[in-house]
């Protein structure tokens, strides 16, 4: 199949945003261009970041994915010429409803700080005045995001989306106006990091000693255990899907006079796997040794996130359902199982 000209600019955009930490980690967030009645969309579990290296895109017929959607159908078939064994994104449908010949839909640290928050919605709308923007509540991705973002679009004319506990779309003209379009979110939305105490990573290595854990590869991973305010968020519960499907549901923590083996206890000894990463209440993250770097990613993306939620915000957490209906996803286990072997 022919790709049009303007998909080497959405291999170069969806580059430069996928290796930015503040706007996308790991396999998250997605991008599209439309070209006659083709949707070019990045496909399930592949990373933003890989879109010069390697073949990240993949074609669908745009009238099909509207179809699917109109139908209820969760996956879209890939156009009928395309030499691919990729999947679409899970967000397909979402791609190819929005009238803009460019979206990109991203988990942009500020933006998540503000749409996990229950207490701020005038401030968001100040913040926001002037653009054509619309807040959603939490819907689970895929076909339900879909259909409620296709109920909001029918009413105004929408470019950007804050998605209630998950983070951002933009639709645009063309990629360079969708890539400024998300950078003026986020430049509005900008909230400060608090900064945390330094971390005793000599303490730290000492717990993880004879465990299937071991540090983080990113130190601003135990600013989440260190600073007393971000700890009490994340293990509150669990902020957005890609935390669920990534790391689980909620961040354990390691109470005092406890060992790591006890946390860890091996998959079969209670039922329950153990969990990916843990905290370790004032001295820093630990994450399993064979943690994939999409988890590794998820647990930077937590950092960022909780260090910038004010002391006072009201956070709404997923529900147990939400999270196991993330858990209990086909789409969810393909990608990470692609993830894992990126
Ligand atoms: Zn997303």
């Amino acid at each position: 199949m022919q790709a049009p000209a303007q998909l080497e600019d959405l291999r170069r955009m969806s580059a430069r945003v996928g290796n930015n930490i503040l706007l996308v980690q790991g396999a998250g967030g997605n991008s599209s261009i439309k070209h006659d009645d083709v949707l070019w969309v990045k496909a399930s579990g592949t990373w933003l970041a890989d879109a010069e290296r390697k073949e990240i895109f993949v074609p669908v017929s745009l009238s099909a994915a509207r179809a699917a959607l109109a139908q209820g159908h969760e996956r879209v078939p890939l156009s009928p010429h395309a030499i691919a064994t990729l999947r679409a994104s899970i967000e397909t449908s979402l791609h190819a409803l929005m009238p803009h010949p460019v979206v990109l839909h991203v988990h942009s640290v500020n933006t998540i700080a503000w749409a996990v928050r229950t207490d701020a919605r005038n401030e968001l709308a100040n913040r926001l005045d002037g653009l054509a923007w619309h807040r959603l509540d939490y819907f689970h991705p895929g076909l339900p995001l879909a259909h409620a973002v296709n109920a909001v679009i029918a009413q105004n004319a929408i470019d950007v989306l804050i998605l209630g506990n998950h983070g951002l779309v933009v639709g645009a003209a063309d990629c360079e106006a969708a890539e400024a379009l998300v950078h003026e979110v986020e430049k509005r939305l900008a909230m400060p990091p608090r900064r945390a105490a330094p971390v005793d990573e000599q303490a730290l290595r000492k717990i993880c000693t004879g465990t299937d854990y071991r540090m983080p590869a990113d130190l601003l991973c135990h600013n989440i255990a260190t600073d007393s305010f971000s700890r009490a968020i994340a293990t509150g519960g669990s902020l957005y899907p890609d935390h669920v499907v990534f790391l689980g549901p909620g961040l354990p923590i390691l109470g005092e006079g406890k060992d790591l083996a006890a946390v860890a206890a091996p998959a079969g000894a209670n039922g329950l796997c153990p969990p990916v990463a843990a905290l370790i209440a004032g001295l820093g993250a630990v994450i399993r040794k064979d943690a994939s770097s999409g988890a590794e990613a998820m647990l930077t993306c937590l950092a960022l996130v909780t260090c910038r939620l004010p002391l006072n915000a009201e956070i709404a957490y997923l529900s147990i359902e939400n999270e196991q209906a993330l858990l209990n996803w086909d789409a969810e286990h393909y990608r990470r199982q692609l993830t894992a072997h990126r």
